[in-house]
């Protein structure tokens, strides 16, 4: 008999075919007895602080609450050692610790969690369709609690001691570095602006801004220049940032003049803090085109924490406000859920 080669091509073809029936009876099953079949009442996109909070506040409203998020529950604050700024917290409280509280409530009151990140939302109908890397949910109303993260530098050290003497948040942080020398990183409103707030603390703050000429408004510049305690370095960028266990040292590029310099921390302080203020990036991707946002893409809500879409929330560090700290995205997330209920109540019932 001869060799017929398009015959085995064929029994493998098959078989593939075979497979692919099989996948789609599995999924079909799924969709059955599963996910594909419930409506929500509500998908919380992101479980920081402000997708923790409306997942608390809806599940002990009773709705039917699913949290999706793509990585660790807890956002910024799980980079936070310490939280001291969150009233209540008990001493010593961590950003990892009020996390998983957190996230007991949740788990207590019922809110289903998924790590799971988002691809694509549908936010036109009445059902809000959202798809994951791993299925599709569908909802009466959508919380985006999706984050800002802090741009970072990109130079060596700087993740290494995130926490450890690099830091993205005065407010969080500045109390650590009292009577100690702290550096500054970025030229705009946030960096002049923490930089002055960062005197209350520090003894000396130097701001370090890669151009000749701060991005910041002028009335905040002038403040800041007034202020005896802070200096600045221009044309420089930051090289790399060392240490043992904390910052010890900090390397420095002139970009005029291309010298290099390491400045050490001072023999009996042993370290210095690096505040990072390079801009946010709003993480908003999946919704750009879908929900209006700000030309910087961070997401515009009424104070009811409304978006432009009817039954689409935002909530927390994603949305255009004054103060981006655990206690505003927590006051979000409680008032984006009630908003929510109330929405599904009005159309739904
Ligand atoms: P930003 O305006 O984007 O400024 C970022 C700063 O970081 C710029 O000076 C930039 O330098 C510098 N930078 C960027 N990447 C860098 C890198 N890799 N290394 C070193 N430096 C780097 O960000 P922001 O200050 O956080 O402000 C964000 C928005 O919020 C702005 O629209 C701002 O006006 C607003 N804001 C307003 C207020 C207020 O009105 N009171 C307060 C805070 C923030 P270049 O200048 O060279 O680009």
């Amino acid at each position: 008999m001869q060799w017929n080669p398009c015959k085995y091509l064929t029994v493998g073809f098959n078989n593939l075919i075979k497979l692919e029936d099989k996948v789609n009876n599995i999924k079909k099953k799924h969709v059955m007895e599963g996910i594909m079949s419930k409506v929500y009442d509500v998908v919380i996109i992101g479980a920081g602080p402000a997708g923790l909070s409306a997942g608390l506040y809806a599940a002990r409203a009773k709705m039917s609450t699913l949290v999706l998020e793509k990585s660790k529950a807890g956002g910024q604050i799980v980079t936070t050692d310490e939280v001291a700024n969150y009233p209540g917290s008990i001493p010593d409280a961590t950003g990892p610790s009020l996390t998983a509280r957190m996230v007991e409530q949740c788990d207590e009151f019922g809110v289903e969690r998924k790590k799971e990140a988002v691809t694509n939302v549908e936010v036109e109908g009445d059902i809000k369709v959202i798809t994951t890397e791993a299925g599709t949910y569908e909802a009466k109303s959508i919380i985006v609690a999706t984050g800002a993260t802090p741009r970072k530098m990109g130079v060596p050290g700087e993740k290494e001691f995130t926490g450890k003497g690099v830091s993205y948040c005065a407010t969080c942080d500045a109390d650590f570095f009292t009577d100690f020398e702290v550096f500054v990183i970025g030229g705009g409103d946030t960096a002049v602006e923490e930089a002055i707030f960062l005197t209350k603390f520090a003894r000396k703050v130097t701001i370090v801004h890669r151009r000749d000429e701060f991005r910041a408004a002028k009335s905040i510049v002038e403040k800041a220049m007034k202020n005896d305690k802070i200096e600045v370095i221009w044309n420089t960028v930051v090289e790399e940032i060392k240490g043992d266990g904390i910052v010890e040292s900090i390397v420095f590029k002139n970009r005029e003049t291309g010298e290099v310099t390491e400045h050490h921390a001072h023999e009996d302080d042993g370290t210095f803090g690096t505040f990072v203020f390079v801009g946010y990036l709003p993480n908003t991707d999946v919704f750009k085109g879908k929900i209006e946002l700000d030309p910087t893409g961070y997401v515009i809500t009424d104070e009811n924490m409304k978006t432009n879409v009817e039954g689409v929330f935002g909530a927390g560090d994603v949305r255009v406000k004054s103060l981006r700290q655990v206690v505003t995205a927590t006051a979000d997330g409680a008032i984006a859920s009630v908003q929510a209920e109330k929405y599904i109540e009005e159309k739904f019932h």
